[in-house]
């Protein structure tokens, strides 16, 4: 597989593609690592865990740089992907000392429940954070005691590979954590498909994420799914519109639009619609798109021209508003904003690019209706300086991750996932560890 930088379109490696066999050998070396990883002594797993966060930081300049390489995210964005990598390590690797289980003494015996691991679990992870989407499923399985094979997506391997490496040299064992790098339908696929992987970590677009769940059903296979989104930013008249107009462009255009909490369906208060499209329009227009490198860009590029040739056909007609690109090479976009009619595809569909539609609404209810029609529900954004109206829209907004005031998406102390087709099952936070394991009870007679 050739790898692109998108910024430039120069070829940066050549990656060969694991074909079913190769991730059958990946899979009989985890299976093979999993009885002695189990039985690691949770302090001696906490202190491996630690050491790889504490390389991972080491390297964190250079892991940052190879996904601005492969990936096209800007250097601050990529330096704080970095230093997450190792915070999500850090944090599950207190886990282990803290799973306890439960025992209750009862008459005649003891109760006693383990969380035990579930064996080899197989984490398929998409182009966008290729290596923040890849920590979050791999650090709360290695702490639970199972052992890991992570397909990375085809166009951006790079730091997948490179923390596999980091990994060993902090200390984990061989075959603990392995990266197959290969096509979703050949490495990705079989990965599912295999009888010995206990479960799947996926994260990536709704479609692919159903015909998963599908494979995964006939082996009830544990699974969590992390999908699409299209989530919506509402402003009310009574909002500090400055603020709000201000953080909104980077809601949506952070990593070029590609990302699944992207605030893409911008929903205004019509008594305070002009007034805050003309802020809008400036804040967009103040966002710089160019080199990744550069440390004053604020936008890089589109992750491949096909993916560009997506995001294009949702802008039909004239924009809103269009703010300016490079010319090329690279895979280049301009941030946009539009004022579809609601029932458009630009305002119904994850464009996944730096693509913004506007609508007007006239009331909460109303805000709740638009805010609620469609069938994903990740993220959101309440701007208000009412509280109560804080609290009843966050409460009637179908998403699993909200915030007021505030962009704030993933934050890994806390739990992170979508309502209906955005996703099933939650990642990060203190529980996500029971993701990873299978719930036991044994009773121990005491005759
Ligand atoms: P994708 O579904 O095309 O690919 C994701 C991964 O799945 C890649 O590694 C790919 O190789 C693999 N894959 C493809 N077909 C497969 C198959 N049949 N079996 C097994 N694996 C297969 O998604 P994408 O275009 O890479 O990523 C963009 C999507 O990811 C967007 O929809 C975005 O919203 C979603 N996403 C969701 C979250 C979240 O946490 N909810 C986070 C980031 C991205």
């Amino acid at each position: 597989m050739e790898i692109v930088n998108p910024a430039t379109e120069e070829v940066i490696a050549d990656v060969e593609p694991a074909d079913a066999a190769e991730v059958d050998r990946a899979v009989e070396r985890a299976r093979a690592a999993f009885p002695a990883w189990r039985r690691v002594a949770p302090g001696d797993r906490a202190r491996l865990l630690r050491a790889f966060a504490a390389l991972v930081r080491e390297h964190g300049a250079e892991l940052a740089a190879l996904e601005t390489a492969d990936a096209g995210h800007t250097a601050a964005n990529a330096r704080w992907e970095a230093g997450n990598v190792a915070d999500v390590l850090d944090f599950y690797a207190g886990a282990p000392e803290r799973n306890h289980g439960r025992q209750i003494p009862v008459p005649g015996g003891w109760d006693v429940t383990f969380a035990e691991p579930l064996g080899v679990v197989g984490v398929i992870v998409p182009w966008n954070f290729p290596m923040v989407i890849m920590m979050w499923g791999v650090a709360p399985a290695l702490a639970a005691g199972d052992t890991v094979v992570v397909k990375p997506a085809e166009q951006t391997p790079l730091t997948a590979l490179r923390l596999a490496e980091l990994a060993l040299a902090a200390g984990l064992p061989e075959g603990v954590l392995q990266v197959v790098p290969g096509e979703g339908g050949v490495a990705g696929a079989r990965l599912v498909e295999h009888p010995d992987v206990a479960k799947i970590v996926f994260t990536g677009s709704t479609e692919t994420g159903k015909r998963i769940a599908r494979v995964c059903a006939g082996q009830v296979k544990r699974l969590t799914l992390e999908l699409g989104g299209k989530s919506a930013n509402i402003v009310f008249a009574d909002a500090d519109l400055a603020r709000a107009a201000a953080t909104a462009p980077y809601a949506v255009f952070d990593n070029a639009g590609q990302d699944c909490c992207a605030r893409s369906r911008l929903l205004v208060e019509r008594s305070v619609y002009a007034e805050f499209m003309d802020r809008l329009s400036e804040a967009v227009l103040a966002v710089k798109v160019g080199d990744p490198r550069a440390e004053d860009t604020g936008m890089g590029p589109l992750i491949s021209a096909a993916h560009r040739d997506r995001v294009a056909s949702f802008v039909t007609g004239t924009p809103y508003l269009q703010g300016t690109c490079p010319s090329g090479p690279g895979f280049w976009f301009p941030p946009t904003v539009l004022t579809p009619d609601p029932a458009d595809p630009a305002f119904t569909e994850e464009i996944f690019g730096p693509v913004l539609s506007v609508v007007p609404f006239d009331g909460e209810a109303e805000a709740v209706r638009i805010a609620n029609d469609t069938r994903y529900g990740l993220s959101g954004s309440i701007w208000t300086r009412d509280v109560g109206r804080a609290l009843r829209v966050a409460r009637a907004v179908e998403a699993g991750n909200l915030s007021v005031n505030s962009h704030a998406s993933v934050r890994y102390w806390t739990p992170f996932g979508g309502f209906k087709q955005s996703g099933l099952g939650r990642e990060l936070g203190p529980d996500a560890l029971y993701a990873f394991t299978e719930t036991k009870n044994v009773f121990i007679s005491e005759d």
